[in-house]
């Protein structure tokens, strides 16, 4: 028997979190069982958590968590053996299949990714599926190429946009972080970046359709009325990583940015990734993300954390990421 966090629904559809103790044959079928070490609380993990599951949870009673790293205990694919060190983001896991809020994970073998050298498991779950999706954005910018001139992450003092400052800033890049929250600029600042725009500097209805021609680059996790600002404000041929909606899901822009400044605006999606690009984003990040920022970042947390973390979260709350031990 091990501990999940189990969430319920009643009849009247009101949803509830809590740890229960269950064993191996009440998990999802897969081919690797894994003993979850670290979990963590992204922003989906969040509407997951939240009540009615955020429209995104496929079954009920359900084992939230969208990413997990651990060992891996048994295996009937040929790939991996007990006790390789694995992790996992993505491919609906914590939605429509069990996730990483249990100390035993079963999943598919496809969906984990060996675990890179230079990363723990507590180190890729401080990175998690906010980090990993920052490293995607990173590397989409670099195929279109970054334009010389700072790059903006906006959420910045969030977790997608906290790993992106730190990545951005080690790769050599003057980064711009946008924060609603002043007292994160020392924070920011530790992570490399150089300048510190406040929120509602830019967070404001587009008055004109282009501005001056400010970013290089941009990492937008906010969306609305911010990603459709900072559209107008790209140098000529810059682009724009669009990863997320924490602040809206509309997008109230012009097309004048992408017919006058051939601006890119590049979606993110790191649920569906296949495994070369998994990996290869991996690679990259026990390669490029300087540890010592990785450490300034994590919020340590166990399991019975999770339901206000989950709820801070969403209220934007946050600050950097937090690593679950589901052991502790
Ligand atoms: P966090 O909550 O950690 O960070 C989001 C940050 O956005 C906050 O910390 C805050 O930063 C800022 N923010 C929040 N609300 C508002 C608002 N109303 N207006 C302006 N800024 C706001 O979440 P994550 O970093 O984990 O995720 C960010 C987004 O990226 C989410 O929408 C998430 O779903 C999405 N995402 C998408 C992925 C993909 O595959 N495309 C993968 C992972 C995440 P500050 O306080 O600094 O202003």
């Amino acid at each position: 028997m091990f501990d999940a966090m189990i969430v319920t629904k009643d009849d009247e559809g009101n949803t509830s979190a809590a740890i229960t103790q269950i064993s191996e044959d009440q998990l999802p079928a897969g081919e690797v069982l894994v003993a979850v070490e670290y979990t963590t609380v992204n922003y989906k993990d969040g509407l997951c958590m939240s009540p009615g599951g955020g429209g995104l949870v496929r079954n009920y009673p359900h084992v939230p968590g969208i990413d997990f790293a651990g060992r891996v205990e048994d295996s009937s694919d040929p790939r991996y053996k007990a006790g390789d060190r694995v992790v996992l983001t993505g491919w609906r896991v914590g939605e429509a299949h069990w996730g990483g809020y249990a100390q035993k994970a079963r999943v598919k073998a496809d969906w984990l990714v060996p675990l890179p050298e230079g990363l723990d498991t507590r180190q890729a779950m401080a990175v998690g599926t906010a980090g990993f999706t920052s490293m995607l954005s990173v590397m989409a910018l670099e195929d279109h190429g970054i334009k010389s001139g700072p790059v903006l992450v906006t959420g910045a003092a969030g977790g997608v946009g906290s790993v992106a400052v730190a990545i951005l800033a080690a790769l050599g890049h003057e980064v711009a972080g946008v924060t609603g929250r002043p007292e994160t600029a020392d924070y920011l600042k530790s992570l490399g970046a150089t300048q510190i725009v406040a929120r509602e500097e830019i967070n404001e209805t587009v008055k004109r359709p282009l501005e001056g021609e400010t970013w290089g680059g941009c990492i937008d996790a906010v969306g609305g009325a911010m990603l459709a600002r900072v559209l107008g404000q790209m140098l000529y041929g810059a682009s724009v990583a669009a990863v997320g909606l924490a602040g809206c899901a509309g997008l109230p822009a012009t097309v004048i940015p992408f017919l006058l400044r051939g601006v890119n605006l590049l979606g993110i999606d790191s649920v569906m990734q296949p495994y070369d690009n998994r990996l290869r984003a991996w690679e990259r990040i026990g390669k490029d993300l300087p540890m010592e920022k990785l450490e300034a970042m994590v919020v340590p947390a166990k399991m019975s954390d999770l339901p206000q973390l989950t709820a801070d979260i969403l209220k934007g709350q946050v600050q950097g990421r937090v690593v679950v031990d589901v052991n502790a």
